[in-house]
């Protein structure tokens, strides 16, 4: 949970945004430490703090804000909201911080932003944060927020108690989805063929979880395509898109959209219509809907509106590019005649969803707290056994693990895309940043249709782990280089090597030296060699930020390759690199003497 008040990721509960002009976040101290810490809680996620009583502070504060942090004692805090306090979707989440700074703890809206507040709170001011509902203690996903970042809703939260609480206590849970979602890992005991008394379903059907004994999510996944006569009312195009739902056995509240032809953009009644749901409409131009196949074409349309079906085609368009949708409806007329509507409805493909995940040079606390959030995001996670072990304690309870050994890199790659393409919500991982030197680039060349979500998570690199165990290495143009010879052939690396040292870069290797490869080091060295003096600075970095971590610092001059392996980057200066009390500095050197 990296992201700052204003753009958390959309599965967080936002308590800002953009256009918001109150503050979101409002921070009431009484003393003078309580003021200094909520400064500084203040700066650095952004709100407001609030002068005056501290009582009526924190009343302004709750009636304000979207979030509350307290520097009042818990009780005091508690006195003063009680008589305020609503419902738990719409009041701000409330964090209460004590004097000592040692905890900040999540009071009041947990799922609805405290915990994750808690949890920024407590990075800002170094203490505890402190979360005490109980699915988030066990590390499991919170069933009132799951599948939210979806558009999943609860057909019926009155659910939620009984089936959270077979859930948490071990009960078997049997889970079912119409067709696979990317959604979070839920914990073991809760799988598909379950026997037990409660159900968690994922379905669109009008008619699942009638039994009473389901918590019923409804995924955002109908698209009701609307045709509509100029003039048609808004209630008659309901009762048409009711009546098509009703035909497919469809429930309503998994409606994403209403979608029709650009011409009826303007019409009234259907803008109308949209609204009094609170479904978004979209348009498409004719040109497009003509081009999808569909049962039930019509010549008349086509002359009037140049696609000869607007209902079904818009049902089944997803936008350029996307895979069509499968019509589960086809065309329903309005009962009454002349202005008529029409209705038809397709079921959105499953779009899974790929993290690729930087972990950083190996530290903990270097691990963006964004990739984090993904890996916990994720329900199947795929990587290199020796980086899954480095992150395994933090996913969640149920994560499957794909973990494989050493070179089958792409085939790894395109398992996870594989698996994301199945609708899950995959994780990959890998060192430092996935992007250089790793799995981000085969994946994504295998992700070539539009059918994947992908988020990339950055990831601080081996180079400039080691840049910074080492000093100031690369204040100027620098580059990487890797010296492994199975990806490419040396002649291509030689040319690389020759154009960094006549351009003087500042050269970070990667691949140093293997059993296998155990001259390329030497060579690239002597390349060098031949355009910067023997002073220039050469450091190496073994092992960058793990518990053995080791360095070294000599020059071009009396470096020997052979102390390096393949745990290491080496990084050697340029001209004007130097060793100042014992750091390697390049300098920036604006005022370049060529
Ligand atoms: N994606 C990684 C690079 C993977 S290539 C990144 O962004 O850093 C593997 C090479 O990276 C190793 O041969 C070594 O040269 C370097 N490397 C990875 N982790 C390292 C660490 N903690 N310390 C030093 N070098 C490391």
């Amino acid at each position: 949970m990296t992201d700052n008040l204003l753009t958390g990721p959309t599965d967080q509960p936002k308590i800002n945004s953009a256009a918001d002009t109150s503050p979101t976040l409002g921070l009431i101290a009484a003393t003078t430490s309580g003021r200094a810490a909520a400064i500084l809680v203040a700066e650095a996620l952004g709100g407001r703090v609030y002068e005056g009583s501290a009582a009526g502070a924190l009343r302004s504060a709750f009636a304000e804000c979207g979030a509350v942090v307290s520097f009042l004692a818990a009780g005091a805090t508690i006195r003063v909201l009680a008589p305020l306090l609503g419902d738990k979707g719409s009041d701000p989440a409330v964090v209460c911080v004590d004097e000592a700074r040692r905890f900040a703890v999540a009071l009041l809206g947990g799922h609805h932003g405290a915990n994750d507040l808690a949890c920024r709170v407590a990075d800002v001011l170094g203490c505890q944060p402190v979360v005490t509902t109980a699915s988030d203690a066990v590390g499991a996903s919170a069933l009132d927020g799951f599948g939210a970042d979806l558009g999943f809703t609860l057909a019926d939260p009155r659910l939620l108690a009984p089936v959270g609480a077979a859930v948490l206590s071990g009960q078997p849970v049997a889970l079912s989805a119409d067709r696979p979602w990317p959604v979070p890992a839920l914990p073991p005991n809760v799988r598909e063929g379950a026997d037990g008394a409660y159900r968690i379903v994922i379905s669109d059907a009008a008619d699942a979880g009638a039994d009473g004994r389901a918590l019923v999510y409804r995924p955002r996944s109908l698209v009701v395509g609307v045709g509509a006569s100029r003039g048609v009312s808004a209630q008659e195009i309901l009762e048409t898109v009711d009546a098509a739902l009703a035909a497919g056995g469809l429930s309503a509240q998994s409606v994403a959209r209403l979608a029709s032809v650009d011409l009826k953009a303007d019409e009234a009644g259907l803008v109308e219509a949209a609204a009094l749901r609170g479904w978004p409409v979209v348009f498409s131009a004719a040109a497009e809907l003509a081009a999808v196949p569909v049962p039930n074409p019509s010549p008349v349309v086509a002359a009037e509106t140049g696609t000869a079906s607007v209902a079904e085609a818009a049902a089944r368009y997803d936008g350029a590019g996307r895979p069509l949708s499968d019509l589960v409806v086809e065309k329903v007329k309005s009962a009454r005649g002349y202005p008529m509507a029409t209705a038809a409805v397709a079921r959105l493909r499953a779009r899974g969803r790929l993290a690729v995940i930087g972990l950083g040079p190996g530290a903990r606390d270097l691990l963006a707290p964004r990739a984090v959030a993904e890996l916990r995001r994720a329900a199947v996670v795929v990587g290199l056994d020796q980086y899954v072990e480095q992150i395994r304690d933090l996913l969640r309870p149920g994560t499957e693990v794909l973990a494989t050994g050493l070179g089958a890199e792409e085939e790894r790659a395109r398992g996870a895309v594989q698996l994301a393409r199945a609708g899950r919500a995959v994780a990959l991982v890998g060192s430092g940043d996935a992007g250089v030197y790793a799995m981000a680039s085969p994946a994504l060349e295998y992700a070539d249709a539009d059918d994947v979500d992908v988020v990339c998570v950055a990831g601080i690199t081996a180079a400039t782990a080691a840049s910074n165990v080492l000093g100031a290495p690369l204040g100027h143009d620098h580059c990487s280089i890797s010296l492994s010879d199975l990806h490419t052939p040396w002649p291509a690396i030689e040319r690389r090597v020759r154009a960094a040292a006549e351009g003087d870069f500042v050269v970070s290797f990667y691949n140093p030296r293997s059993r296998q490869r155990d001259w390329q080091l030497a060579a690239a060295l002597a390349i060098l060699a031949g355009h910067r003096p023997a002073s220039t600075p050469v450091g190496w970095v073994r092992n960058a930020s793990r518990a053995d971590e080791t360095r070294g610092l000599t020059t071009l001059g009396s470096f020997d390759p052979a102390v390096v392996d393949m745990y290491t980057v080496v990084t050697v200066g340029c001209s004007r690199s130097r060793i100042v009390a014992g750091r390697f500095v390049t300098p920036r050197g604006y005022t370049w003497a060529a």
